[in-house]
């Protein structure tokens, strides 16, 4: 029993071995792109307009990335890609965040995201990023918006996002645009430990 338990713990350590090495292998493909300068982040994304093994991969990629970050939302050209595709979290409860609401998230790659409406209403948020490490800002974003994307089947989607889902959505297609929230940022831009001014 004893050598039975040894062994599975062992055949655990291998695959998370692997599975760390992986994730840290595609990490130094895909190098994070960050600050506010950086000339990959200030470029617009291109249409993705052929669908082939290689932009499901990459769909997959990003996803994969989005959680070896542990960060709600990733785009393309913060990982040195400049096409349309971004990786978002998705919530039902989405006016607080508690352990109950974590049992229902989910998450979606998108690709050739577009808004076909939005709510006329905006609401603050306070936002930071990958690529701007260590800070964050309050930022005016639409309540809800309504989205076309195709997924990684080339599936078109119509759907209607509200609040967290709909910020995390348009944070990430501003990442398409070349905008970062540092440039929308309503009032102070601050440093996210001690909250002081940047
Ligand atoms: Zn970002």
């Amino acid at each position: 029993m004893i050598i039975l338990l040894y062994s599975s713990n062992i055949l655990y350590l291998h695959i998370f071995i692997i599975m760390y090495n992986s994730i840290e292998q595609i990490k130094v493909f895909y190098p994070l792109q960050t600050w506010e300068d950086n000339q990959i982040l200030r470029e617009k994304s291109e249409v993705v307009d052929i669908f082939d093994d290689e932009i499901k991969e990459f769909a997959e990629i990003l996803l994969d990335l989005m959680y070896a970050y542990d960060w709600v939302g990733l785009a393309a050209p913060q990982v040195w890609k400049n096409i349309r595709v971004i990786a978002t979290t998705q919530r039902k409860e989405t006016n607080k965040w508690n352990k109950k609401s974590r049992k229902i998230i989910w998450e979606t790659a998108m690709i050739n995201p577009e808004i076909l409406e939005h709510s006329e209403e905006k609401k603050k948020w306070e936002e930071a990023c990958l690529s701007v490490p260590w800070l964050c800002g309050d930022v005016e974003r639409w309540t809800w918006i309504v989205l076309k994307y195709q997924d990684k089947k080339w599936k078109f989607h119509v759907q209607k996002y509200t609040w967290f889902s709909a910020v995390v959505i348009q944070h990430e297609m501003d990442h398409l645009e070349w905008i970062l929230f540092t440039d929308k940022v309503i009032w102070k831009i601050r440093k996210i430990d001690d909250k002081s001014e940047y």
